[in-house]
């Protein structure tokens, strides 16, 4: 099929998933004159509890959307990022941020509850682009359009189809065929809640704490530092269909037995938590077909532990809009953005699985420098 100078400005772009690297993208194919629809299935976006990291590299394309200033001011900008022994509490590595980090990596680097980032982004999409709940059931790509069936009943039409609906993507089937999520037997604990119940203990800014077999970051979400953040990881067991359920302090304090006492007062004063199962992809190495394109979780999920799975799906989409930007031919372009994109991905999936990112001295530069906005758009140099 032949879809040559299809995609011009004012072309019509469905984007399926309105999560962090959706709503980016449909930002800035707006702001470029694409006609854009946003397809969610959720009813609405819920305020759950997840504290996110948002590196200099994601607030690069912040940047880019005027969306930075707000969530800079909201968010917590950590002197340093440290690595702890589980038990002693030794210091492995401590990485600088703030200042030191603003210079090094070109913006700064915060650590925000994870609605506000999601908010920020939103805010940049123009009011009535997000058609809530619109599961995608199937998409099909004909001559003239590609055509899109929800679990409603309803049908939609358009020039291209981006496909940013995460781990579990259905646009993936429609360019790979039949490809499922993969529980990697860890589940990540997580709860949110007001510091005032730490009974007076200080927590230093964004540290991690490295067991044998499991870890646990805690920092704030806030610069007013009334609310505090644990996510886990640890080994466990998954048979829910539900993206996460609510779990017992008794099981999360037992899986952290013997860490530091700092830890376990962080766990044994959360009044509620909950328990996600971490879940993967195996890595596939196409991500466009005809009119459809992946972005995000949808073509290179993976584990958390390098903190980047939505910096990669955000980068992705500054880097696919321009390079729809670059060429009419959506075969070029999607062609051109997954040269750009996969190294880096590949890279950061790897390091991710490996779970070794900042445990000791390490220089995260290639990581945090990295500028979606201005990066050439030609396969990086190996
Ligand atoms: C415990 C944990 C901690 C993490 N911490 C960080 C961190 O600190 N920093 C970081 O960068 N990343 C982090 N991540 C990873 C990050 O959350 C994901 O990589 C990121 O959300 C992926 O963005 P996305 O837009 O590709 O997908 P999502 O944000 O998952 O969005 C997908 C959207 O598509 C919608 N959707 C799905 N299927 C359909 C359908 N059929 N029809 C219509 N809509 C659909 C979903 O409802 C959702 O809104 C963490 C992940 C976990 C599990």
């Amino acid at each position: 099929m032949i879809l040559g100078a299809l995609m011009k400005r004012g072309s019509h772009i469905a984007v399926i998933g309105a999560g962090l690297g959706g709503a980016t993208a449909a930002a800035l194919l707006q702001r470029e004159g694409f006609q854009v629809r946003l397809y969610e299935q959720a009813r609405s976006f819920e305020r759950i509890g997840a504290g996110i990291h948002v590196s200099a590299n994601v607030m690069k394309v912040l940047h880019h959307l005027d969306a930075e200033h707000r969530l800079s001011q909201l968010g917590i900008h950590p002197d340093t990022f440290t690595s702890r022994e589980w038990n002693t509490g030794d210091v492995l590595f401590e990485l600088p941020l703030g200042n030191t980090g603003r210079q090094k990596y070109g913006a700064s680097y915060i650590t925000v509850h994870r609605h506000d980032l999601h908010a920020a982004l939103l805010e940049k999409v123009r009011p009535g682009t997000i058609e809530f709940d619109k599961r995608l059931t199937a998409v099909r790509s004909d001559g003239a359009a590609a055509r899109l069936s929800f679990a409603d009943g309803s049908s939609a039409e358009a020039d291209l189809v981006i496909g940013a609906d995460g781990v579990n993507s259905k646009v993936r089937e429609a360019v790979v065929g039949p490809s499922k999520s993969r529980f990697t037997g860890a589940v990540a604990h997580r709860a949110i809640y007001p510091s005032a119940l730490l009974n007076g203990l200080q927590v230093r800014n964004c540290t991690k704490w490295w067991g044998p077999n499991s870890h646990i970051l805690i920092y704030y979400i806030e610069q007013t530092r009334k609310e505090i953040y644990l996510v886990t990881s640890a080994k466990g067991d998954w048979n829910s269909e539900a993206p996460w359920e609510f779990c017992t302090r008794e099981e999360v304090a037992s899986a952290f037995e013997g860490f530091h006492p700092e830890v376990r007062q962080v766990i044994e004063t959360a009044p509620q938590l909950t328990k996600w199962p971490i879940l993967d992809i195996n890595p596939i190495d196409k991500w466009s077909e005809g009119r459809l394109v992946l972005l995000g979780d949808a073509c290179h999920a993976m584990t958390p532990y390098m903190a980047s799975g939505a910096a990669m799906a955000i980068e992705d989409a500054a880097v696919l809009v321009r390079c729809m930007l670059q060429s009419d031919d959506p075969a070029t372009a999607f062609a051109l953005y997954q040269a750009v994109r996969m190294p880096r991905v590949s890279k950061v999936q790897r390091i991710s699985a490996e779970n070794t990112f900042l445990r000791y001295p390490t220089d995260p530069a290639w990581v945090f420098a990295y500028d979606a906005v201005t990066v050439p758009l030609e396969p990086p140099q190996q």
